[in-house]
């Protein structure tokens, strides 16, 4: 039980640190825009803007002729798109077609863009830290002088021994 108390109580601790954090970053995304992995050889960049997080990656088929050649040019259509969307995350995969006038044809890349809303991480990490605010605000006002520690029960009349709860007042 003890051992709960202190997983529970370090959960806590991290859930405090990891919403204050994204709150931050929450903040900071409305402000600004971050962008990383702007490295040409790496294919997934991350931005930071209007309160989500959104990793986009561009790959070829591992089938296709092309495959580890790097194309310039993406004709607009033909174009698929798929995805799907939850409250808070989305996931949108589009298949772009290349230039048809490339001497090897037509080939296409696919397109994965994962977007995160910052509310829902704001949302999960506070739960605990909400729960921890309530439950001591609740022994606050429990603990007042001449009441039951346990239940809050008014003991003016009975200071030995809760009446509500049955508990040995110390
Ligand atoms: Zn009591």
């Amino acid at each position: 039980m003890k051992r709960l108390r202190i997983l529970l109580n370090t959960a806590t601790l991290l859930s405090l640190l990891l919403f204050i954090a994204t709150s931050v970053l929450w903040i900071r995304s409305y402000q600004t825009r971050d962008n990383w992995g702007h490295d040409p050889t790496r294919q997934t960049v991350w931005t930071l803007t209007n309160g989500e997080l959104i990793a986009v990656r561009i790959w070829l088929p591992p089938d296709s002729p092309s495959a580890g050649t790097r194309t310039s040019r993406i004709a607009p259509f033909p174009e698929r798109l798929h995805g799907w969307d939850l409250p808070g995350l989305s996931s949108k995969e589009r298949w772009l077609w290349l230039d048809p006038s490339r001497p090897n044809g037509i080939e296409f890349r696919i397109q994965r863009t994962i977007t995160l809303q910052l509310w829902l991480i704001t949302a999960i990490t506070s739960v605990l830290p909400l729960i921890w605010l309530v439950r001591a605000v609740r022994t606050r006002s429990r603990t007042r002088p001449g009441c039951c520690k346990h239940c809050g029960y008014d003991l003016r009349a009975t200071p030995a021994r809760c009446p509500e709860c049955g508990k040995q007042q110390t």
